[in-house]
């Protein structure tokens, strides 16, 4: 492929959308970067792992782990690069389940984090955070170190996130809205919810 960076990939394929969005973060937004649009072309998925691949290198990565089902994709893409680097690298992820109100993180299907393993934490986009902060706190509660986030997009880069290193391609600010002074509620505008699935326990 030539040399295209991720907004020529994400014009070619139509992920930016315009409408009226709920994210998964519980805000509203006019604009929404659907990045399966992009993952499911393994020639793109693979192009943009591999533009991370000089920062991702020196953090000895064990195991890539992302929140399904948005993550998935990248997730794979991000361990088939660094498994040049390290042929033994898992890529997994991680399942929302609601327990009471409250959506939790679990490793399910026999995934396992190994104490002391370096975890890459991945999202698709990365808006609030949340649920890369509550990835980052499983890989803590098991024993493991998280070594940094890395993600297709960052939507609020001025928001600091997390302690350890976000690593993104693209920084891009959309606007978001408090669903009470969302202006396209206030115009009756459907709205989409495009991303997102929990498992009730
Ligand atoms: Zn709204």
């Amino acid at each position: 492929m030539d040399n295209k960076s991720i907004i020529d990939v994400l014009i070619e394929t139509q992920a930016l959308q315009n409408g009226h969005f709920l994210l998964s973060s519980g805000k509203h937004s006019k604009e929404y970067i659907q990045c399966q649009k992009i993952l499911q072309y393994p020639k793109h998925g693979i192009y943009l792992a591999n533009l991370l691949i000089n920062k991702l290198r020196p953090l000895n990565v064990d195991v890539v782990i992302g929140p399904a089902l948005g993550a998935i994709h990248w997730e794979v893409f991000l361990a088939l690069a660094l498994e040049h680097v390290n042929s033994d690298i898992i890529g997994i992820f991680a399942e929302k389940v609601l327990i009471g109100d409250e959506t939790v993180f679990q490793l399910r299907r026999g995934q396992k984090i190994e104490p002391g393993q370096n975890v890459l934490v991945v999202e698709d986009v990365v808006t609030t955070g949340n649920s890369a902060k509550k990835i980052i706190d499983l890989v803590l509660n098991l024993k493991a170190n998280p070594v940094a986030v890395a993600s297709l997009i960052n939507r609020t880069p001025d928001l600091i996130k997390f302690n350890i290193p976000l690593i993104s391609l693209l920084d891009i600010k959309l606007e978001t809205y408090d669903p009470h002074e969302c202006p396209l509620c206030s115009q009756n505008i459907p709205i989409d919810k495009p991303g997102s699935s929990v498992i009730k326990a």
